[in-house]
């Protein structure tokens, strides 16, 4: 059996601040030998030049392999061609293939109804892509059920998705479950889970009401128990991190993809606690400033 991955999402800063920000963690998550990091896109083509491939082409720069994420319902075929053509020429294989959330008061271009068209559109254009999917163990908020949206998951990868990264889940029971789904219906592409360390409260409320992921009574107690102690609440949340990555992992999840939010202090403390199940070395301790 191949060694688990650990990977780290990233996404682009919206200021020169932040920019400057991104770069100083982007080199401090270099140190910790992930073995990929994704870039996050904004759901337009609008600033895709200065924003994803600018980090991505960075990342890649810094001998990281990298996803660029592809959001592409207000995308024409056109656009997306000269997106996979600026990737292609940073030496930038990979995409996380999506359809991106549709605006009720903006009407999405027709070309790329769901993420299953915008992938089989990059193979015809780029065999040589490798592409990777989103999904949803708690199901997609559109789906009607869970049954049709696994069966729309097997489309994606009938299309040429060769991996899966999930939204993020607080239970792993949910996964679990979710994973025999996908068998059952066929789905044979490595199904990465993706894990949210919780490091303050105003942050896990946000999360919860946009990801609509099931709260564990475990995880409910933590939020609870510190809703005034932030540091107490983040020692916790990152235990909890920690706690669920053991489990996939021990349980052969094929890898992790840890949704940093920019925070290499965050990822840095789950690396430590968890580089042996990856095989990782151990990074020496630094101190936090
Ligand atoms: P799809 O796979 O197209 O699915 C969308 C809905 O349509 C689902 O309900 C599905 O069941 C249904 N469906 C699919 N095919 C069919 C069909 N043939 N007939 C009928 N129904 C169908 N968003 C961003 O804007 N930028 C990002 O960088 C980003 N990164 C993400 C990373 C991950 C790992 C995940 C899990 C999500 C990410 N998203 C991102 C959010 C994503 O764009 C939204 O969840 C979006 O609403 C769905 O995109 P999708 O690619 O999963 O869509």
């Amino acid at each position: 059996m191949t060694q688990p991955s650990l990977s780290f999402e990233i996404f682009p800063p919206n200021t020169q601040v932040g920019e400057e920000k991104l770069l100083t963690t982007l080199n401090e998550l270099e140190g910790l030998a992930p073995d990929y990091i994704s870039v996050t896109c904004s759901n337009n083509k609008r600033n895709i030049e200065a924003t994803t491939l600018k980090v991505a082409g960075h990342v890649k720069s810094l001998g990281i392999p990298t996803i660029a994420h592809l959001p592409a319902c207000y995308l024409t075929k056109e656009q997306v061609n000269e997106i996979i053509q600026q990737l292609d020429s940073l030496g930038i294989y990979r995409v996380l293939a999506l359809r991106g959330d549709i605006d009720p008061l903006i009407p999405p271009t027709e070309d790329f109804t769901y993420a299953s068209d915008l992938i089989s559109y990059i193979k015809e254009i780029a065999p040589h892509f490798e592409i990777t999917g989103a999904c949803y163990p708690e199901v997609h908020p559109e789906s009607v059920n869970h049954v049709a949206d696994v069966l729309h998951l097997r489309e994606k990868v009938n299309q040429g998705c060769e991996h899966l990264i999930t939204q993020l889940f607080f239970d792993n029971d949910i996964f679990y479950r979710f994973q025999e789904s996908c068998q059952l219906a066929g789905i044979d592409v490595p199904i990465t889970p993706g894990i949210m360390p919780i490091i303050n409260r105003k942050q896990a409320l946000r999360i919860i009401n946009t990801a609509s992921a099931s709260l564990p009574k475990k995880f409910l107690a933590i939020l609870d128990k510190y809703e005034h102690n932030p540091i107490a609440l983040r020692d916790a949340g990152l235990a909890y991190a920690v706690d669920q990555i053991v489990d996939l992992v021990t349980q052969d999840a094929p890898g992790i993809h840890l949704y940093t939010m920019n925070q290499s202090a965050t990822a840095r403390q789950i690396y430590q606690a968890t580089a042996s199940l990856f095989e990782k070395p151990i990074p020496l301790l630094v101190e936090e400033g």
